[in-house]
């Protein structure tokens, strides 16, 4: 065994031999991996194989159809064939609302370039004949279908095969049977990796020890969130009816899926596989991996199992004669979203995850693909914030993880509605006014561990969410709020802001090197200002605010709290120059907006408030009612005249009931997250992770004035003097939709011009409630973002007109900010 590698990848199931090999395709000779038992000796000999090209995530999707790329043209490069069925994947619908979700997808397939076809009953019996097409209760009629012709099903121990040829021909070794049991950081900054075969010592780690992430992770101290659980399939004997097709001359059937019922079914050897996402799966191994499991399998639970047998063998009779040869119960790594962990650790520096995979064959691929590039480059080539394990933060307790893993997995195959709000392992991080936001009929979502109200009932109104692709029962109370803020006052807790404190005497320089925009110089002065990557795309939006001599305030989006604190605290200068606290949890936020505001917060602070002592764009420390030491930023993320009073979080109770007193004359009301996104629609305002990614420069995102081009240094500066040098590829537009009945755009819809072409996509979209347009942001080709373009949005599968707009269609002057 080497002593010293470049990258030393750990686990050899499919998802490391993948990253393995994209490392020696990256021109990384000096790699290798270790595997404590044989390759494929985790989940990825027993997988059924199943390369689905659907899914909602564009990151997701985009890898996904990476994978299915490479895997059909490894067999040529690799000498090793990998059984890969082309046999097309047919996604049934029984209900209305699952085509929506079909017609959404085909937005996102549509911006990656995925082929499918949406098809009707009758194709789907063409396609598949021993189908019922059903129209009873226990076994509804289908509605249509999706179906992906080009992916299939692939012999996973085969791909691995295949996979690890490939890396040793480009360099890498393999080293089965050698398990990493401690890890140390060498002085030079280097991984020394202990193993029952001796040490290695390695400049980069890459973790890909699917169902022992945690075990893995706990050697550094890391609390990984991926547990497994208990996932199975049924083998079937030979079926008659099969036979008889096939021999008839049939066509392998496509691999089946009945959402509504929560399976899958594909051919096997003249039999079936059967695999159902149950009610009920047990997270296995939230504390480890026993010794003795080795590679075997659970015992299988067929009560679990029964109702999709007697659903699928409704909708293909064909099952009913064949006898079950096997059941395969396994572990499948699972994270609380259900979508990988593939980029940096936190805290470490040159450790990388490779991690929770719960169709980590369909994704080894791309996986391996954007992991190598990370590594290699330093960067991922296209937005990977939807995977990136910094998604997640401290709250992902041992408990946590275990029901939202679950949850996850039994809802693998409902319907995913874009306002969907799941209940398990809730409430876990509250803010401190929770209660009081109850009462006021706060009907709650989830972001990174905390409770957010979405919108608020009013009395008498059920405090529910009737989940939808379309307009649905909150339409009415959201618009409320959005006009409350517009023509009063309101207040958004926005409390979960990340929040850094950044003090002595380079803190300005070091920050100035960071981002885009200048950092403010004066005190009371602040900046919003963009973190890129090299490449120049944007990683992380801060408002930067001088709170006083050498101590800048910075706030982020609530969700990036590890992200950006990840990258912050790795960003640090070595000399002790610079220092750097997180305080998101020291500090609450209300956002208090709207025509009345500055009436509101004059009764509660002798600090002056016209525009002349307190203008659009600066901030005090100011006393507030009983609280001291409040940061009042005059700026929003909603347009309207306001401040953003960021608290001691001890004074959360007194002074937002000291808000409410001062607000009563007025009006004022609580606002909740839907409204904040009508407002900021009509504000053309982007949301770092959804508009704002390291696919778009700031150029692209037209944040120009946000780029100090002439300022020193800063990372990205080159790669935009080069896109000037170019021509800036993309803009953003801000889109007027005509024609919208109850489906407003929400983002990843696909933008064509007046022929048809694909010209560029939108990134978010909401119904403007104060200006009742249906509105859509996002990016086209260049020469497509002058203002009066007229473009066509597909949403849910019908094309609309769309008209670019002069960019905040609400204000544009600023008016009332300014107010
Ligand atoms: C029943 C079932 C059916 C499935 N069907 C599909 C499907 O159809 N399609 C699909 O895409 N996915 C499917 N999956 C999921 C798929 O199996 C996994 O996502 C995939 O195998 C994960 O691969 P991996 O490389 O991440 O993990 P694994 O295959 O589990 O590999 C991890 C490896 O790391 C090794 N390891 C752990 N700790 C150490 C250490 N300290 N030192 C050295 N080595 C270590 C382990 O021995 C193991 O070999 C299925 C899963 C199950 C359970």
């Amino acid at each position: 065994m080497k002593t010293h590698v470049r990258a030393l990848v750990i686990g050899g199931g499919v998802v490391g031999v993948s990253t393995l090999y994209h490392l020696t395709k990256k021109g990384w000779r000096d790699v290798a991996l270790i595997e404590r038992s044989e390759l494929t000796a985790g989940s990825t000999w027993h997988a059924a194989g199943l390369l689905p090209l659907f899914n909602m995530s564009y990151t997701v999707g985009q890898l996904h159809k990476y994978s299915v790329d490479l895997y059909k043209r490894l067999p040529e490069e690799t000498g090793q064939d990998v059984s890969f069925h082309v046999t097309g994947n047919l996604r049934l619908a029984t209900r209305k609302e699952r085509m929506d979700e079909y017609w959404k997808y085909c937005g996102t397939a549509n911006t990656i370039g995925v082929p499918f076809e949406v098809i009707t009953p009758k194709r789907v019996k063409e396609l598949w004949p021993l189908i019922e097409l059903g129209g009873s209760a226990d076994t509804p009629a289908i509605v249509g279908a999706l179906y992906h012709p080009h992916d299939g099903h692939i012999a996973p121990a085969d791909l691995t095969m295949a996979l690890r040829k490939g890396a040793r021909n480009g360099g890498a070794e393999i080293y089965e049977h050698t398990e990493a049991t401690a890890i140390e950081r060498t002085r030079s900054g280097e991984w020394q990796v202990r193993t029952n075969q001796g040490e290695i010592t390695a400049e980069h780690l890459v973790f890909a020890t699917g169902n022992y992430a945690r075990q893995t992770g706990r050697l550094l101290g890391l609390n990984v969130p991926a547990i497994p659980v208990e996932h199975q399939y049924i083998v079937y004997d030979e079926s008659e009816e099969l036979k008889s097709y096939r021999k008839a001359g049939g066509r392998e059937l496509a691999v089946l899926r009945e959402s509504d019922k929560s399976y899958y079914l594909r051919e096997e050897r003249m039999g079936w596989i059967l695999g159902p996402y149950e009610q009920g799966a047990p997270a296995r191994f939230a504390d480890g991996v026993p010794d003795w499991f080795g590679r075997s399998l659970f015992p299988g639970d067929l009560d679990r199992l029964v109702p999709h047998v007697e659903a699928a063998t409704r909708r293909v009779p064909a099952l009913e004669d064949c006898g079950i040869k096997d059941i395969v119960n396994g572990p499948i790594s699972y994270t609380p979203d259900g979508t990988p962990l593939i980029g940096p650790a936190w805290g470490v520096r040159n450790v990388w995850l490779n991690e929770g995979h719960s169709f980590g064959i369909t994704a080894a691929g791309g996986a391996g693909w954007q992991l190598a590039e990370w590594i290699v480059e330093g960067e991922p080539g296209i937005d990977m914030l939807a995977v990136d394990p910094r998604r997640f933060g401290a709250y992902t307790s041992k408990r946590y993880v275990v029901k939202k893993n679950e949850e996850t997995y039994r809802n693998v195959f409902t319907i995913h509605f874009p306002d969907e709000e799941r209940p398990d392992a809730r409430p876990a991080k509250t803010s401190a006014v929770y209660e009081k936001l109850n009462a006021k009929g706060a009907v709650w979502g989830q972001r990174y561990g905390w409770e957010r109200a979405n919108w608020f009932a009013p009395p008498g109104v059920e405090r529910i969410d009737d989940w939808s692709f379309r307009r649905t029962n909150y339409f009415e109370h959201v618009g409320n709020e959005a006009r409350l803020m517009r023509e009063r006052v309101g207040i958004i807790d926005l409390t979960p802001f990340t929040k850094h404190e950044v003090t002595g005497a380079h803190a300005e320089a070091w920050l100035d090197g960071l981002v885009a925009n200048k950092v403010p110089a004066k005190i009371g002065r602040m900046a919003l200002s963009h973190a890129l990557t090299r490449r120049g795309g944007i990683r992380s939006e801060f408002t930067i605010t001088k709170i006083a001599d050498v101590h800048y305030y910075v706030v982020s989006a609530g969700a990036g709290e590890r992200y950006d604190s990840d990258y912050l605290f790795k960003a640090l200068p070595g000399d002790g120059s610079v220092g750097l606290r997180n305080i998101t949890n020291a500090r609450g936020c209300f956002v208090l907006a709207g025509p009345k505001s500055r009436d509101v917060l004059a009764k509660l602070t002798d600090t002056a408030l016209d525009n002349a002592s307190f203008p659009w764009l600066s901030a005090q420390v100011i006393e507030a009612a009983l609280a001291v030491d409040v940061y009042a930023l005059r700026v929003n993320f909603v347009g309207a005249l306001g401040w953003e009073l960021h608290f001691p979080i001890e004074y959360a109770h007194s002074l937002f009931d000291a808000l409410f007193d001062a607000g009563k004359d007025y009006g004022i009301g609580m606002v909740g997250m839907r409204a904040m996104e009508s407002l900021r629609m009509e504000k053309s305002y982007r949301m770092w992770g959804s508009d704002l990614t390291r696919d778009y420069t700031p150029l692209e995102a037209s944040l120009d004035r946000f780029v100090r081009m002439k300022k020193g240094a800063f990372i990205g500066k080159e790669a935009l003097e080069k896109q000037l040098a170019a021509g800036v590829p993309n803009r953003f537009v801000t889109l007027e939709v005509h024609g919208v009945k109850d489906a407003d755009p929400l983002g990843n819809e696909p933008l064509f011009d007046k022929g048809g072409r694909m010209i560029g996509r939108a990134t978010s979209g909401y119904y403007g409630h104060c200006l009742r347009k249906s509105l859509a942001i996002g990016y086209a080709k260049a020469e497509f973002a002058e203002v009066g373009t007229e473009l066509a949005i597909e949403i849910l599968g019908e094309r609309k007109q769309a008209t670019v707009l002069r960019e905040s269609p609400y204000d544009p002057d600023n008016l009332d900010l300014r107010a």
